[in-house]
């Protein structure tokens, strides 16, 4: 049996593990390592995060993306825009260095046992284990608006699906959306030769202003002080002290986590984008229909005007939406009793990223409605991988078997035997997943197994 499992090995999942590693847990890391930013992010893309700000967490801090770059002799510095390929070159390299290996395998199912969960992967391995850490990051909560979900994926797509844009050249294109992944995804399809718009519903499109210089007076970092997310006060609640958001009312939370940091394109993208793109502002997508091999898109604006428009493929930058029914891995038996946050479907989280049913922690987009918006990005992984290992230990230290949810008691029951038999070394590695290295300088699985 293991202490922990974490599912997802991109920027949460593998700082997770590097805490959990040095803390003595005998884990396994499952998922592809870097997987949104080396499949799902075009070519030629930026981050918008300062570098800074875009750390991976390790105990000691050294893992970062200044060490790295400076090894490689590729400058960082505040108010340059990092290409993502480095970026993810760095995680690559965090996840070698700084974790125990993640496997490149896909969980299909978690399910409670009598002493923790049954993890399934479509790899064939079983793994039993007292603890989850569910880091699976943004892909499995992509949002299309209604009216395109029906069409087929030759004439719609979501903005994450694209890693290669070339083959838009010369095509007609409509992005929709007004954030960052649409105007840069844009930008890119328009210097790749293809004819692009953007729709938008808002009535403008939000361009951060040029980062202010880091030494400033006393007086300016008062007034807009620095943070994880930019500058000002909300942003550093926000970033700074996540542990506070998450002890304000369930709907407020719900609130700030649709609303704060609203789309908004980076300051640096201005140029390339004004230039290039037009833009159909205050157009709500009613309808969309495909008319041969092309698609026709119904615009409403507020004043009841409608406007048509014929394109050969729509992109979606539509963005993610964080919902639980959408975690097909996880048992029906928890996944519909879990405590949501107000009404929206992620999960509620104590202080320690621990949902309703013991053992089982979320981390990354699903921890944003319990502790604000820095959960959407990598700046927030420092302070989850944290508490996350902590929150674990306490569970481990736990001499109780954990309480298994009522559905999912009898069920439990009658696998108790099935799972004990599953512990052994055999079954913990069968299949094809290998077994991972313990991290270096952990004390082992039975200094904190109780
Ligand atoms: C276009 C774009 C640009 C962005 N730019 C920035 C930026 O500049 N700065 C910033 O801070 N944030 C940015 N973000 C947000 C970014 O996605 C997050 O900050 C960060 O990647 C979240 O890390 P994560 O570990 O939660 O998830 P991810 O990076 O999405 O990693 C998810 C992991 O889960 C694994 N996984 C998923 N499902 C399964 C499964 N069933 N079984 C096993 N493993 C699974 C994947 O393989 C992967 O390893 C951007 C996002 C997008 C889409």
């Amino acid at each position: 049996m293991y202490d922990l499992v974490v599912v997802g090995a991109g920027p949460y999942g593998l700082s997770i593990a590097s805490h959990a590693a040095a803390a003595g847990l005998n884990l396994r890391v499952l998922g592809r390592p870097m997987a949104s930013w080396r499949d799902h992010m075009p070519k030629g893309m930026f981050l918008k995060s300062e570098p800074w700000s875009s750390n991976l967490s390790d105990p000691a801090g050294t893992h970062t993306l200044a060490a790295y770059c400076s090894a490689r002799g590729i400058t960082v510095e505040h108010g340059r825009p990092l290409p993502i390929g480095t970026f993810t070159e760095y995680g690559q390299w965090f996840g070698s260095r700084a974790a125990p290996p993640a496997e490149e395998q896909t969980v299909t199912s978690i399910v409670p046992c009598a002493r923790g969960f049954r993890v399934e992967t479509a790899e064939g391995d079983v793994l039993v284990t007292r603890t989850v850490v569910v880091a699976v990051g943004v892909m499995p909560f992509m949002h299309k608006p209604g009216p395109l979900r029906k069409l087929p994926p030759a004439l719609v797509s979501h903005s994450s699906r694209h890693r290669d844009l070339s083959r838009f050249k010369d095509k007609d294109v409509t992005v929709v959306g007004a954030g960052q992944a649409a105007l840069e995804t844009a930008a890119l399809l328009a210097e790749g030769g293809a004819h692009v718009r953007v729709v938008a519903r808002t009535d403008r499109i939000n361009w951060n202003s040029p980062p202010q210089p880091l030494q400033r007076s006393l007086l300016k970092s008062l007034r807009d002080p620095h943070c994880g997310l930019g500058t000002g006060w909300p942003s550093w609640v926000y970033s700074e002290i996540p542990w506070a958001v998450r002890k304000l009312p369930g709907a407020l939370r719900q609130h700030i986590a649709r609303t704060a940091l609203g789309p908004a394109g980076a300051w640096w993208l201005r140029d390339r984008f004004e230039f290039a793109v037009p833009v159909l502002l205050s157009s709500r997508l009613s309808a969309a229909e495909q008319m041969g091999d092309q698609v026709r898109l119904r615009l409403e604006s507020v004043d009841g005007a409608v406007r048509t428009v014929e394109t050969d493929h729509v992109v979606a930058a539509t963005g993610f939406s964080p919902r639980l029914a959408r975690l097909s891995m996880l048992d029906e038996s928890i996944r519909s009793i879990l405590h949501r946050v107000g009404t929206s479907d992620a999960p509620e989280l104590n202080a320690r990223f621990e949902s309703s049913h013991p053992g089982l922690f979320f981390a990354g987009l699903l921890a944003t409605p319990s502790f604000g918006p820095s959960m959407r990005f990598v700046y927030g992984a420092t302070f989850a991988a944290n508490r996350v290992v902590q929150g674990v230990q306490r569970r481990l230290a736990e001499p109780r078997l954990p309480t298994v949810p009522h559905a999912a008691r009898s069920r439990t029951i009658e696998q108790h035997r099935t799972d004990d038999q599953l512990t052994g070394p055999t079954a913990q590695s069968q299949g094809r997943g290998q077994r991972p290295r313990r991290a270096q300088g952990g004390r082992g699985p039975t200094a904190v197994r109780r």
